[in-house]
């Protein structure tokens, strides 16, 4: 979602609006399709900016869900994720006057000409940042059986020691003894 933060700009340093980024689930053709890319399926944010000297603050709280898979069994997970951020943006343009401002530092992140911020991928950044890697189904969860594959948590089973074919060698070698003189 983008936000047009040139009625904030014109406002006295210190003012401040608020935008709330809600969508459950992302539509892929909506305003906020762009969260999909890092499998972000539902997005509850507030959204504060605060006009500040270099431009605007944007201040967040997001809870997001995301889709992953249990690191453990594999199987497709929602994972709820939480992420408070912080983030300052650098004018680049005076909105009274027109007139380009100081340079903003390296790597800044920067109001656009059209004095637009887009949040999605603000947002995308943060959550993925606070995204665990490596999620649970349940903390619990057993996983998959190293030998065969199949899921612990639907059938539980234990493999009795197979003796190995390099294993099988050394044992014939074992009761193998040469004739000495
Ligand atoms: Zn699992
Ligand atoms: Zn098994």
């Amino acid at each position: 979602m983008k936000i047009s933060v040139a009625p904030l700009l014109k406002a006295p340093v210190g003012a401040q609006i608020e935008y709330d980024v809600v969508e459950s689930p992302v539509d892929p053709r909506g305003d906020n399709a762009g969260l999909l890319d890092a499998d972000i399926t539902s997005i509850d944010a507030e959204i504060l900016a605060t006009h500040t000297n270099p431009g605007a603050l944007i201040e967040g709280d997001a809870k997001a869900n995301v889709a992953e898979e249990c690191s453990r069994c594999l199987k497709p997970i929602e994972t709820p994720v939480r992420a408070q951020f912080a983030e300052q943006y650098y004018a680049t343009i005076d909105v009274m006057s027109g007139d380009p401002k100081a340079e903003p530092p390296r790597d800044a992140k920067i109001v656009g000409s059209d004095f637009r911020i887009d949040l999605t991928p603000l947002l995308r950044e943060e959550i993925i940042l606070a995204t665990p890697l490596a999620p649970l189904c349940t903390p619990d969860c057993r996983g998959l059986c190293e030998t065969c594959g199949r899921d612990l948590n639907l059938e539980p089973h234990v493999h009795h020691e197979a003796v190995d074919d390099r294993w099988a060698k050394l044992e014939a070698l074992k009761d193998f003894h040469p004739e000495r003189e």
